[in-house]
């Protein structure tokens, strides 16, 4: 099988690759990713040289350039994980996601039209179904109403029913999941747990929203991907399935199991104003895929927590490198007038 991964630099997508060739050596992958600030080819580093793996740098919004790699590869599945992902960002440059994330998928989908393929899978988000209230009874389905509050939301929910519409008008094979917040190895130390763990470790404080007790569902990432091969493997076309492991955890609480962790004093802890549209909660019902497909998480929150912390304390190096790329101040809208925790140098 021969499959065309994009955004495979990046945080889940570089996880994917990795535990693709372990899993199926037999498969060629070709990476495709244009190396954005989020964008990381050391990720790979430790496969690199496989004979069966490629990388191809280019941007999934440009038409010629895409047609012509599915042409020459003509790949059997396609995974799209290429976005613009930080929400912080997206409040600054919403023009840049709405151009990646949904006329990039678009561009892709019509390379997969022209050169058709087995499967079209496409990486959602929790966040397109809106949010709900800390105390709700309420998970999201499937067919919950799409209701984004932010631009990265509201391009990732465009995006999934642009791949929606390829399916019912072009017969396009699609798949999508939408998978909850994720952690684990080789995340860009922008996103709240990266970002925590490596302030920590050079005795520098963590910067919280106020609202700090909004609530996320974690998914070790390793679980995110094998949820990805079953789907690819036996999901039904033209469906979505949500992907979540029902563990929600306050950035409150992942603050102090951090501090408690690394060993670090309560002083550590600061507060700055919310980013405007700042979700409270999201959590998925996803008990499709668990029934369907079989699928079930198998890191607990507890040991992925300690293992994802011991892997960035034994990898300095690969973050160390990261930290002047695009920092960007969450207190810009607000009150706080700081720099970036780490703009000043590790
Ligand atoms: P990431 O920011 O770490 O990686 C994104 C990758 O896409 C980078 O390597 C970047 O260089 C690449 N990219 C960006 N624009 C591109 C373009 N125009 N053409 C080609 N490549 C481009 O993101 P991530 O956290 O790994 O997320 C991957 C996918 O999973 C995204 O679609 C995101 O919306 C989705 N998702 C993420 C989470 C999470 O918790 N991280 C949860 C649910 C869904």
């Amino acid at each position: 099988m021969k499959l065309i991964v994009t955004g495979g630099a990046g945080f889940i997508g570089s996880n994917f690759v990795r535990y693709w060739l372990k899993h199926h050596p037999e498969d060629r992958v070709l990476n495709l990713d244009a190396l954005t600030y989020a964008g990381n080819p050391a990720s790979l580093a430790d496969i690199a040289d496989l004979p069966n793996y490629r990388f191809v740098q280019g941007d999934i919004a440009d038409a010629e350039a895409m047609n012509a790699l599915f042409g020459e590869f003509r790949p059997d599945l396609v995974v799209n994980f290429a976005a613009e992902s930080h929400n912080s960002r997206a409040v600054v440059d919403p023009t840049l996601f709405f151009r990646t994330n949904v006329m990039g998928t678009q561009t892709l989908l019509e390379a997969a039209r022209k050169y058709p393929v087995r499967r079209f899978h496409h990486i959602s988000t929790c966040e397109v179904f809106g949010d709900l209230d800390l105390d709700s009874p309420e998970m999201f389905r499937e067919d919950s109403p799409y209701r984004p509050n932010t631009p990265y939301n509201a391009s990732k929910a465009s995006a999934d029913l642009v791949v929606h519409a390829y399916h019912k008008t072009f017969h396009l094979p699609v798949t999508i999941s939408n998978c909850a917040n994720n952690y684990g190895p080789y995340q860009f130390p922008e996103k709240i747990i990266p970002l925590f763990i490596t302030l920590l470790m050079n005795d520098r404080p963590m910067t919280l929203y106020r609202q700090s007790l909004n609530r996320r569902e974690w998914l070790h990432v390793e679980d995110h991907c094998r949820a990805i091969d079953l789907i690819l493997e036996k999901g039904r076309e033209g469906q979505m399935y949500n992907v979540g492991s029902g563990i929600e955890k306050s950035i409150e609480e992942i603050a102090d199991l951090l501090l408690e962790a690394l060993d670090k004093p309560r002083e550590l802890k600061t507060y700055v104003d919310d980013r405007p549209g700042h979700d409270r909660r999201y959590l998925l019902d996803s008990s499709k895929i668990r029934k369907e497909l079989g699928w079930a998480p198998t890191i607990d929150f507890d040991s992925g927590i300690r293992n994802t912390i011991q892997w960035y304390i034994e990898n300095r190096t690969w973050w160390k490198a990261l930290l002047q790329r695009n920092a960007l101040d969450e207190g810009e809208w607000g009150d706080f007038k700081g720099p970036h925790p780490w703009k000043s140098g590790p």
